[in-house]
């Protein structure tokens, strides 16, 4: 049976990683990591009964100690950083899932690595900053890094029938958000309510904003990079508005290849979690007969500047794809918070963008060091 740790259970992607878990009914959940949603984390450690929970929050991980006491349920709980690493590393454990967001997710990821856990990788902010560390790592220890991101599992399907042949391009569909077609002067007015509501995919809170800024698919576009070893240059952003297409390779005979579905992240989870074998699955399925037509569109770098930044940010290489990432955190969290506007995300970015001085191969720490210090000089910040 397989073992594995999900990291982030709480959030979009963790539950819908146990849904799959609960719906195929073969995998043994022995780790589980959240924020500090205890009254979720409870409800899973009944159900899939982990050997070894982490509240990454210590104030909800003494809760939950006394609560599992109280109902006299038996799971060991620890908190912090090391309960992290614990729940990534656990002896039983063959796959990790890395769902949570931000950059908090980068140390577990390595250490997992290190203790030969293949990796089910929800947690782009990982590759983005620390791609140069995690690849070659993960190719000394030989495991496996299984994309769960739609548009990268997409890519790794499609390359499933490459026979070894490197595709010249890749295609990276993005569906251009809710305000696709609007001008930046309409742009201004966004409160966090309007940009929180994705046509297609429904998905957590920080992710949503970054897919109606462009910002998701320029972290993407960094995170296509690594896995599949790809010059930026060979990666170009096509808009499919119903997000249909998750992506496409091209070879250079010009056949492109694509994997088509509809939007359900469950599907990448559970070809990830099972690789290589597919799963059957109940869930709705692409009806052509019903489909008038495939739409597709290009970007518009004039309204939607990130995207251009985050080409920007991988030719400046070392530390710049960090910045570029650790300042779209903090701003995207001000803008929920309602201190700054909708545009100044993509303006602090390009902001810091041109104070950094680049750190070329930067070390764990000095990614660590760049993104406190980048918290702490940017996060009082209120425009308004
Ligand atoms: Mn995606």
């Amino acid at each position: 049976m397989k073992q594995v740790s999900v990291l982030g259970s709480s959030g979009s992607i963790g539950t819908q990683t146990l849904e799959v878990i609960r719906q195929n009914g073969d995998i043994k959940v022995v780790a589980l990591a959240v924020n500090s949603n205890i009254g979720l984390l409870f409800e899973q450690i009944r159900e899939f009964s982990p050997e070894l929970v982490c509240v990454y929050d210590e104030k909800s991980a003494g809760e939950l100690s006394r609560r599992l006491k109280d109902e006299g349920l038996k799971c060991v709980v620890m908190t912090g950083m090391d309960g992290l690493i614990a729940c990534a590393c656990h002896p039983a454990v063959d796959v990790v899932v890395t769902s949570f967001v931000g950059m908090i997710g980068i140390r577990p990821t390595i250490e997992a690595i290190k203790a030969g856990k293949d990796i089910a990788l929800a947690n782009k902010e990982t590759l983005v900053t620390a791609g140069h560390i995690i690849m070659p790592l993960a190719k000394k220890m030989n495991v496996k890094i299984l994309p769960v991101d739609s548009e990268h599992s997409a890519i790794f399907q499609c390359l499933q029938g490459a026979q070894g042949n490197r595709p010249e391009k890749i295609l990276l569909t993005a569906s251009g958000g809710p305000f696709r077609g609007k001008k930046a002067s309409e742009l201004k007015a966004v409160r966090p309510e309007d940009a929180l509501k994705h046509p297609n995919w429904s998905m957590g809170k920080k992710i949503t904003i970054d897919s109606s800024t462009m910002v998701n698919k320029g972290l993407e576009v960094m995170e296509a990079k690594w896995l599949f070893d790809v010059e930026a240059e060979n990666i170009e952003v096509v808009l499919q508005p119903q997000s249909i297409i998750h992506s496409m390779i091209e070879f250079s005979d010009g056949a492109v290849i694509a994997q088509l579905g509809v939007p359900d992240m469950k599907l990448p989870i559970q070809y990830a979690l099972y690789y290589p074998e597919r799963r059957g699955r109940t869930a709705k399925r692409l009806d052509f007969r019903e489909l008038s037509g495939i739409v597709i569109d290009k970007p518009d770098d004039v309204n939607f500047p990130a995207l251009r930044l985050a080409y920007d940010a991988i030719k400046a290489g070392g530390s710049m794809p960090t910045v570029y990432n650790a300042v779209d955190e903090i701003a995207v969290d001000l803008f929920l918070h309602g201190a700054i506007g909708y545009l100044d995300i993509a303006d602090m970015i390009a902001d810091q963008m041109a104070k950094h001085t680049v750190i070329s191969n930067p070390s764990l720490e000095d990614i660590l060091e760049l993104e406190h210090n980048l918290k702490k000089a940017l996060s009082g910040l209120n425009t308004r």
